[in-house]
């Protein structure tokens, strides 16, 4: 299908119609990337990108109960199997950081800009292509630009929508586009995290006249000893990163609290399981030490362990997903790469929906920093965008001519 699809004029004419329309592309990723959205608030983006999406034409365009925008482009079978396409809304930033893009030639810079604001508009990007060139599809095409993708938004958005809206049985396939991830990238396989706040909570008292007391500082901090000294698999891939630590209240008191923020991760749902238990022992012995080790006459040290984030692990089996994006990146004159990631292709993997991750085309740097850059050179953007527009029209079935 790909190499048909790839020499068809149509799609040749899909591209040309991407590079006559980049600058709009451009202004359409600068105007969504000034429009903040912090973890737990896409809501303004939302409604913008709502609009975006009437207008480029797609009916049934919505916000679901916690902000997930969708709209649909009709294919000739309409309400049968929908082929979904979906970027994120949310970006890492907290409100009040400056967005203000900031453009030197084809090099734009602003928090966001690149993870994962462009997806957003490299997909108003192929809707005006397709349309402009009369493409049609077999299959119904569901835009989801979610909510929630980034860190303790854990997926909300994707999982929001698989487990309420009407389109989910409907899903025959997920392609996310999320970056900047390599453009010769497909993730295909989700990795699994589990997140974790550790809150050690003890007497306190003063740092002179109750020294000899237990101090939940020393648990937290032989829980991080022990945790780093985990042997973990490299394949499949495991890890344990102690990752926040904060507490105490002054520095002659010993600190009430204290609270630690740890990452697990595995591409296997056993191996994240098995950290998962070993985790939790070290935890509760690094209290346990500290109650035998220091005086206990004002309080004990108590533990609490609460998940802040749980992403199912999962893999998409090689099939048409998978090869039609080996072939279109295979057609830029790239190599192939199948990898593991954690992203909203997890949740469809995690239930057997074929998902694939793939980058939106184009380079960029410095995620989740404020210093996030990328380049929309069409030189390389143009070539590295076809990817992703091949694959959802495989998977819907294009008209080609
Ligand atoms: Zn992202």
């Amino acid at each position: 299908m790909i190499p048909a699809l790839l020499a068809s004029a149509s799609f040749g004419a899909a591209m040309n119609s991407l590079a006559q329309t980049h600058e709009r592309f451009i202004s359409e990723l600068v105007t969504l990337t000034e429009i903040p959205s912090p973890p737990f608030k896409e809501e303004v983006r939302g409604q913008a990108y709502r609009d975006m999406l009437e207008a480029a034409g797609l009916k049934d365009v919505a916000i679901d109960s916690i902000g997930n925008v969708t709209g649909v482009r009709r294919g000739k079978a309409s309400g049968g199997r929908m082929i979904a396409v979906s970027a994120h809304l949310d970006t890492v930033f907290p409100e009040g950081t400056d967005v203000t893009v900031r453009r030197e030639g084809f090099r734009l810079s602003a928090p966001g800009v690149g993870d994962n604001t462009r997806g957003l508009a490299v997909i108003l990007a192929y809707l005006r292509a397709l349309d402009a060139v009369g493409m049609e599809t077999r299959d119904d095409i569901l835009v989801l630009a979610s909510v929630g993708e980034e860190g303790e938004g854990d997926l909300r958005g994707m999982r929001h929508f698989f487990a309420n809206s009407t389109y989910r049985d409907r899903i025959a396939a997920l392609v996310c586009l999320d970056g900047p991830t390599p453009a010769n990238t497909v993730v295909s396989a989700g990795t699994g995290s589990k997140r974790y706040r550790v809150t050690f909570r003890g007497p306190g008292g003063h740092s002179f006249a109750d020294h000899g007391i237990v101090n939940p500082m020393i648990a937290a901090a032989r829980a991080v000893v022990e945790l780093g000294r985990l042997s973990l698999p490299d394949d499949p891939k495991t890890t344990c990163s102690s990752t926040v630590i904060k507490g105490g209240s002054s520095v002659n008191a010993i600190p009430a609290e204290v609270s630690l923020m740890v990452d697990l991760r595995s591409n296997s749902a056993f191996e994240l399981a098995d950290l998962d238990a070993r985790f939790r022992e070290i935890v509760l012995q690094s209290c346990h030490v500290e109650n035998d080790s220091r005086s206990i006459e004002k309080g004990i040290i108590a533990v609490e362990i609460a998940l802040i984030g749980d992403r199912p692990a999962g893999g998409t089996a090689v099939g048409e997903l998978t090869r039609s994006a080996a072939a279109a990146i295979a057609a830029i004159g790239q190599t192939p790469v199948f990898s593991s990631f954690s992203t909203d292709a997890n949740v469809a993997m995690s239930l057997g929906v074929p998902a694939v991750t793939l980058s939106w085309g184009g380079k960029g740097g410095d995620a989740h920093s404020l210093t996030e850059w990328t380049d929309v050179d069409p030189a390389t953007t143009l070539p590295e965008m076809s990817v992703g527009l091949a694959v959802l029209l495989a998977c819907a079935g294009a008209d080609i001519k």
